[in-house]
């Protein structure tokens, strides 16, 4: 397994070199050719790229076994941080974004790229699942010894075996998509002592609860 698990992480390694020549070269051509923009299979071009990138990303994360560094974390930083990463996304696409948090939050112990990583890809598909002016809400409050994280979203909503299948690596119903997300998240948050739950109605929306232990 560990073997497995290592030639995994030197392919995906050995793919990312080159894939990184490519995308600069794409870069470099749009900048100093800005008429192939009008090419009819540039932005499919560029898609399929950007697919790459996520796929080796989301492999990357997936495949890796090492043990999370963990320390203190304010949850606040980092859903902060979430914010100032998303404005851009939720400016470009027309979306809402609203976050609720008390001033005061106890410490967690974990690590806060991975928990950040986690809200992410929970956030992406909320997203995803909206058209424009979609709405997604983030609100972190604290209850008895946990800190719960709700992200609701206001758009398409899952039917029964999407939901079944939800944390099934490699079950996506996106022409772009990779399936690893939510298996990434859960993993993320298990490794937290921590718990994620679903609830979804199709044409109305989804509710992810995250729930987690404090310090
Ligand atoms: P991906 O986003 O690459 O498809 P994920 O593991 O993140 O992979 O999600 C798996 C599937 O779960 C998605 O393809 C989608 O069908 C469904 N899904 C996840 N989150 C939502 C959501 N908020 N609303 C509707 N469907 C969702
Ligand atoms: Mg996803």
């Amino acid at each position: 397994m560990e073997d497995t698990i290592l030639t995994i992480s030197k392919v995906i390694h050995e793919i990312r070199n080159p894939l990184t020549l490519i995308n600069s070269s794409l870069q470099l051509i749009e900048s100093m050719h800005p008429e192939v923009k009008d090419f009819q299979f540039w932005p499919q071009t560029l898609e399929d790229m950007a697919y790459v990138n996520q796929l080796l990303d989301d492999l990357a994360a997936f495949s890796d076994k090492r043990r999370f560094f963990m320390c203190e974390v304010d949850l606040k930083e980092v859903v902060h941080s979430l914010e100032e990463s998303l404005k851009p996304y939720v400016l470009m696409n027309k979306k809402h974004f609203s976050v609720h948090m008390p001033a005061q939050l106890p410490y967690l112990f974990g690590n806060p790229m991975k928990l950040k990583q986690a809200f992410l890809n929970l956030l992406k598909n909320a997203f995803e699942a909206t058209g424009e002016d979609g709405c997604v809400a983030m609100s972190v409050r604290k209850y008895l010894d946990r800190i719960i994280i709700r992200i609701s979203d206001d758009g398409c909503g899952m039917n029964q075996e999407t939901i079944e299948a939800l944390f099934t690596p490699f079950s996506t119903h996106k022409s772009y998509g990779t399936g690893l997300g939510l298996a990434i998240t859960q993993k993320i948050i298990h490794a937290h002592y921590g718990e994620i739950e679903v609830a979804s109605t199709l044409g109305r929306g989804t509710v992810f609860t995250i729930t987690l232990p404090h310090l």
